[in-house]
């Protein structure tokens, strides 16, 4: 297949994917919030049964929020199973390690001490720019070109994900960025491999079961992707699947059909960054020309979906009329979300399931969201769209997969029961087999989530 040219390629407005401003709008209609629940088997999940009550000796600690109007302690997600598609490896590393490794190699670090170090990164990836927070990745992935390095960082992920009560993570990475000292890209996966099963016996040992997986990324603005795409192939059976990630303006994924051409011949399945940075344009090349079948972040989804009352969201006629379809102070978007309409687009990403990762701390830093509370995805969650929540980078945005279910809580009216929604669109969006997604979310997630809504609180 040729490569098209970006205008032939793009968006049609008004054709087949009008936007929702100027097109025809259908009625997205109120689809109630997935309930969790049980179908299928179950029959081959590889994960054994969570440890399904929280410690109820922590649910007064934390920060308190809302379980569907009842006072929970942050100790609750601490310890309810959660599910990470979205976490790149070169933007999880502990403070301490990155201090260590770059003492090794006399690389200098803006701080000294681990505290200091990790609140720069948290300050310098703030900056309300996509460019920006990339740039902070300089100083990780300077220390991530041996093998060693490389094994630490992945076993110590996996580890840490795993204290977080991850059961299953997908960990990401972009070999072609970890070549400056020899290595190469065979060796280069293979590191992070050794790393990954290395933490996944650790954390074992530690008494917590987690799968990981490991994404390949290319990137946007290198010319590198289709030699990506094969190594994925090569490492068939040991890697999940495959990403694009970097600067979205101006480096289209158009410019990288090969690699999408090869993929989708070996079935093997592709998330793309996108709605990030760029707009809707960028999201339609992704699933309508990449073939994606996830979408990081996604946030521009909202340009397509007329009345949210939130930025992007072009105003519905109602509003006009003086109708009040805005999201209410302490509800989210529910209030918008109620009377929102589609255009084709979103029509095709929710009725099809495409899962859309979402990573709250992370686009809030970069500006692709105004606030916690004005994200798209609570109002996306209530229009019935596969919504899940993700860390992107814990180390720039200081997270963990229980800071972002508490920020939603605390800041955008969610319950246990959405992070439970949200936890389930996870496992069932994974890059594995349907009969191993439906033994996660059978086995693991939903008794564990029955029994913390059934724990009495202290
Ligand atoms: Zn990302």
């Amino acid at each position: 297949m040729t490569q098209p040219s970006d205008a032939a390629a793009s968006l049609p407005s008004g054709a087949a994917f009008p936007s929702a401003s100027s097109g025809p709008l259908h009625d997205a209609g109120a689809v109630p919030p997935c309930e969790g629940k049980a179908t299928g088997s179950g029959q081959s999940g590889s994960l054994g049964r969570a440890d399904p009550a929280p410690n109820r000796a922590t649910l007064a600690a934390g920060a308190g929020v809302s379980a569907g109007g009842v006072a929970l302690g942050r100790g609750v997600l601490e310890g309810v199973p959660k599910v990470v598609l979205h976490d790149h490896l070169d933007g999880g590393l502990r403070a301490g390690t990155l201090l260590e490794l770059a003492g090794e190699i006399g690389h200098e670090l803006p701080a000294s001490d681990p505290g200091a170090l990790a609140e720069w990164f948290v300050e310098a990836a703030s900056a309300g720019s996509l460019e920006r927070y990339l740039t902070t990745f300089d100083h990780t992935l300077a220390v991530m070109q041996t093998s060693a390095a490389l094994t630490r960082v992945a076993r110590e992920a996996v580890i840490d994900l795993a204290a977080d009560a991850v059961v299953y993570a997908e960990l990401r990475f972009a070999p072609e960025l970890h070549e400056r000292r020899g290595l190469g890209l065979q060796q280069i996966v293979d590191a992070v491999l050794a790393g990954i099963d290395e933490g996944t016996q650790e954390a074992r040992r530690q008494g917590r079961t987690i799968v990981a997986k490991l994404l390949l990324d290319a990137m946007r603005q290198a010319d590198r992707s289709e030699q990506i795409a094969r190594l994925v192939i090569d490492n068939r059976t040991r890697v999940a699947g495959y990403d694009i990630a970097g600067p979205e303006k101006g480096f289209p994924v158009l410019h990288h059909m090969a690699a999408f051409e090869l993929l989708s011949e070996a079935s093997v399945p592709v998330t793309v960054h996108a709605g990030e940075s760029d707009g809707l344009n960028s999201i339609w090349q992704a699933v309508v020309k990449a073939g994606a079948r996830r979408i990081g972040h996604g946030v521009a989804l909202v340009e397509d979906i007329a009345g949210l009352g939130l930025p992007g969201s072009p105003a519905g006629p109602w509003d006009e009329d003086g109708f009040d379809a805005k999201p209410s102070a302490d509800g989210g978007a529910q209030g918008g979300a109620e009377f929102a309409q589609l255009g084709e687009l979103a029509h095709w990403i929710r009725d099809w399931g495409i899962v859309l990762e979402m990573c709250p701390s992370s686009n809030v830093q970069t500006g692709a969201a105004e606030s916690i509370s004005a994200h798209p995805i609570t109002a996306l969650k209530r229009l019935g769209f596969a919504v899940t929540v993700n860390t992107d980078n814990r180390l720039m945005s200081g997270t963990s997969m229980t800071q972002e279910f508490t920020r939603l809580m605390s800041e955008a009216g969610w319950t246990l029961g959405d992070v439970r929604d949200a936890t389930v669109n996870a496992a069932k969006g994974a890059f594995i087999h349907a009969d191993e997604r439906d033994g996660i979310v059978e086995e693991v997630i939903l008794p564990a989530y029955a029994a913390a809504g059934q724990t009495p609180l202290a």
